[in-house]
């Protein structure tokens, strides 16, 4: 039950009451708000310390990406949390994330960045094309492959052009304006790092980190409510029951800490993904590059991830987000259907994916409107990553935008802890306002750049075909939002 509950009640029934059923007990305080009809009693009810309520002074929500980093940079700043966990472990199946170089900064800055290095391939660019005509297989193309759905290459860009490219506009620009170039290039210039890391090695990577049992697993939020001291207390389906001065909700696109904020629940925007990782044990045969595929309506992409390892994904209209399947042999079939008059790179290696790491996944996001949506932080809780804005994969941005929230929040919260609540609401209030500016824009155009890609009509994919890729887009502006700063959190001893 939320703290905040509404109930309509006659009036001779608001008043200041107290239960007094154990171990808690209530103090249910009546707000008034009228109705021509009836009186609308919301009633804010605050939970009086048990016995068996275990006290904490942070609490996490969730050990996925968000979660684990934000426990991590804690930890590396002395401060102490519990992260609960629903699953009996940290999730291993899945597939890979793409992270861009604003991701790669925050896993440095807090200490795991070259393990995961020396794990994955570092991506060179990539090739956009239609599938008419493969690229000579004697050519080598590096980097990003953009291709159409009967393989005709559309463009191909390598990171480091871009980069020289970028380098030189800002060298223009600081002769022009005598800018300081450290800034210059602190802003545009760096070069960018693309690896796709599979997400149950960033989540072992990141646990292991923490102090042992510093995770809690089985460990699922039923209730969430205000508590004595402006603490929150949080019930758990085991019947465990803590009351901690910060809780951080890192719990994803279903937050149940976010729908006690009050916000709503995601939107779906009107496709779904298929995704897997196809396994080579003999070496995969691919170039570090990603390679898009555009079709109309249906898009996919392959990207190697390792020596052994390739991901895929393929993204489909569909007016409904569709039954849950959960036979994953079925979800291949499918996957495969969709594609089947595609050229075959793409089904050799889906045919080479383990059925057990293909999922579908309808997607979705939700847009932090100015003035309309609530905050990110109510007294002391706070939402993380898709907690807090679910976003489109268009971007490659969800993960990386995910660790950006944790870093950010731990450096203005860590110091807070040690001066006193009215601080750390500050600093709540800090991560939010730095943090929205961010977010809001990406998650638009993120949900923008997938509606651009999904189209079915011919006439604008000819142009999408014919103008916009081969000739309009440039990759330095397309990737400026991979632009993020940080210092590296440096070790605490606790
Ligand atoms: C198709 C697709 C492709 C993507 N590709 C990329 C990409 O290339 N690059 C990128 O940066 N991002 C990508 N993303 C986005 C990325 O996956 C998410 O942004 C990221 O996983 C968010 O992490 P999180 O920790 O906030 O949430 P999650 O990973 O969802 O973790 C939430 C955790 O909370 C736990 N939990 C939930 N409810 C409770 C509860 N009540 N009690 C206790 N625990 C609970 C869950 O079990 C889970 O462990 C992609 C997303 C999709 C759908």
């Amino acid at each position: 039950m939320a703290a905040f509950s509404s109930s309509f009640l006659p009036l001779h029934c608001i008043s200041l009451h107290q239960r007094t059923s154990n171990p808690y007990t209530h103090y249910s305080l009546p707000i008034l708000t009228k109705n021509p009809k009836r009186i609308k009693l919301t009633s804010l009810t605050i939970v009086s310390a048990g016995s068996d309520i275990r006290k904490e002074e942070v609490v996490i929500v969730g050990a996925g990406i968000a979660g684990l980093s934000t426990a991590v940079s804690l930890h590396r700043l002395g401060v102490r949390s519990v992260v609960l966990e629903q699953a009996e472990s940290l999730r291993t199946g899945g597939t890979s994330l793409t992270l861009f170089k604003n991701g790669w900064k925050v896993l440095d800055a807090m200490g795991v960045g070259d393990e995961l290095r020396s794990q994955y391939l570092e991506i060179l660019g990539f090739v956009i094309s239609l599938f008419l005509n493969l690229p000579d297989p004697n050519t080598e193309i590096l980097g990003i492959v953009i291709k159409t759905e009967n393989g005709r290459v559309l463009r191909a860009f390598t990171f480091k052009d871009e980069d020289q490219t970028v380098s030189i506009h800002i060298h223009a620009i600081i002769r022009m304006h005598f800018l300081s170039p450290k800034s210059e290039f602190g802003a545009y210039g760096n070069s960018q790092e693309v690896r796709a890391v599979e997400r149950r090695t960033l989540l072992e990577t990141l646990a292991k980190q923490l102090p042992l049992g510093s995770i809690s697993f089985s460990s699922k939020l039923a209730d969430i409510q205000k508590h004595e001291n402006d603490e929150t207390l949080l019930q758990l389906v085991n019947g465990t029951r803590i009351s901690s001065k910060v809780v951080i909700g890192c719990d994803g696109i279903r937050s149940s800490v976010a729908k006690w904020m009050g916000f709503s629940e995601p939107k779906y925007v009107g496709y779904c993904a298929f995704r897997g990782l196809g396994e080579y044990p003999d070496g995969q045969p691919y170039e570090p590059r990603v390679n898009y595929i555009y079709g109309r309506g249906i898009r996919a992409a392959y990207v190697p991830v390792s020596p052994t390892k390739v991901y895929w994904f393929v993204c489909f209209n569909s007016p409904t987000p569709g039954p849950k399947i959960t036979d994953q042999s079925v979800l291949k079939k499918q996957t495969k259907e969709l594609i089947k008059n595609w050229d075959s790179e793409l089904l050799n290696i889906i045919d080479a994916t383990p059925d057990d790491t293909v999922i579908r996944t309808p997607l979705v996001d939700r847009w932090l409107w100015p003035g309309l949506s609530p905050n990110a932080s109510l007294g002391g809780t706070v939402v993380v990553g898709d907690a807090w804005h679910p976003m489109t994969p268009n971007l490659g941005q969800g993960a990386c935008c995910a660790l950006e929230d944790a870093i950010v929040l731990v450096q203005k919260l860590a110091p807070a802890l040690k001066a006193g609540p009215m601080v750390v609401d500050d600093a709540l209030k800090a991560y939010q306002n730095e943090r929205w500016r961010r977010i809001f824009p990406l998650t638009v155009r993120a949900n923008v750049t997938g509606a651009i890609l999904q189209l079915e009509n011919p006439l604008v994919c000819s142009l999408r075909d014919h103008l916009l890729v081969p000739k309009l887009i440039r990759l330095g502006p397309m990737m400026e939002h991979t632009n993020f700063e940080c210092a590296p959190l440096l070790q605490t001893k606790i």
